[in-house]
């Protein structure tokens, strides 16, 4: 007996650092989009209003995490917020297309099941992310589109807004600008968030307005599975933000998890080759957040910055832009 219970006690200290080593906590990372984003570019003032509203956004999806929420809940609450905050290029704040209209793109995939929900070209729906919900929820569908996707959503009892609710007067200015062949300065970027819940489940979610003067119809990665979006239990959750053509042809965020399956990379070092070897090289500017079933993040971007923040259980969240 008293051999059985030694036995008892050993194997549990040796199964202890395991079992703790299998629970990493719960992590949230958000992006509000990549870009030209210096501090020669972003004035002072202007740098505290945009820390200020992804720290906001963090604790939206803090919140779910802390009380014990789903991955999934989280990375919503953290895009919404997003998405109902003028300064980024998703929701209200989404860029104008070449023919001076609004159109938006949002995706979501829960790790866990491996289901996924799409909307894109949509005008009228305040909330694109909770849209892409409810076709991977409530639907037989991953993608709807345009009309299709609006209806499905009125259907589904989501507030539905006038176009001119996506009207604000940064987007109208940058559409004037790239209109003209100025410069483009300070591009708003779109929003997402991937999250590990305390169940050990991942999510993602990413939800955009777009390129500025994209063609009317034109459909990017952002609710691409695989291209802007991507989550699976086995390797890792991941939202993407840039060019999203080459996003789209170099299947961006599935890409990630496969290389961490097929060639046994970590996150950071598959993160870090897409972004800064792979789509540099051919010229495709953006960035990506992501975290694996470990609790590990990986930010990388191209671009001069990237708007950035993250948050992981008993740590203090910490919010980023520049280099
Ligand atoms: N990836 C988005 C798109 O191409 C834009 C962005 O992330 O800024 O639609």
């Amino acid at each position: 007996m008293k051999h059985l219970t030694l036995t008892f006690i050993i194997c549990f200290l040796i199964a202890l650092p395991h079992a703790m080593a299998q629970q990493p906590g719960w992590v949230l990372v958000i992006h509000g989009g990549a870009g030209n984003i210096t501090p020669a570019r972003v004035a002072p003032e202007k740098q505290v209003i945009y820390e200020a509203k992804l720290q906001e956004a963090l604790t939206a999806g803090q919140q779910v995490l802390a009380g014990g929420g789903t991955a999934m809940d989280a990375v919503i609450a953290a895009v919404q917020f997003m998405e109902e905050c003028p300064l980024f290029n998703s929701g209200k704040g989404a860029v104008f297309n070449a023919e001076g209209k609004n159109e938006l793109d949002a995706s979501v995939m829960d790790g866990f099941t491996g289901k996924a929900g799409a909307v894109a070209g949509v005008t009228i729906i305040r909330s694109p992310v909770e849209a892409a919900r409810r076709v991977m929820d409530s639907s037989q569908h991953v993608m709807l589109s345009g009309k299709g996707a609006e209806a499905f959503a009125r259907e589904q009892g989501l507030q539905m807004v006038d176009p001119s609710y996506f009207h604000t007067d940064e987007s109208w200015q940058e559409y004037m600008k790239v209109k003209e062949r100025l410069e483009q300065e300070g591009r708003k970027g779109t929003v997402g968030a991937v999250a590990l819940d305390s169940h050990g489940n991942l999510a993602a979610a990413t939800s955009t307005g777009g390129m500025t003067f994209k063609k009317y119809g034109r459909i990017g990665d952002s609710p691409v599975i695989g291209a802007g979006t991507y989550a699976s239990n086995e390797s890792c959750a991941v939202s993407c933000t840039g060019h999203g053509e080459y996003f789209i042809r170099n299947s961006v965020a599935y890409d990630v998890s496969a290389r961490m399956l097929y060639l046994g990379e970590t996150l950071e070092q598959a993160a870090e080759y897409i972004i800064n070897e792979k789509l540099k090289s051919q010229g495709g500017a953006g960035g990506l957040i992501a975290v694996d079933k470990n609790g590990n993040i990986s930010m990388p971007f191209n671009t001069p910055g990237m708007f950035r923040g993250f948050v992981k259980q008993g740590a203090e969240p910490r919010v980023l832009m520049f280099r």
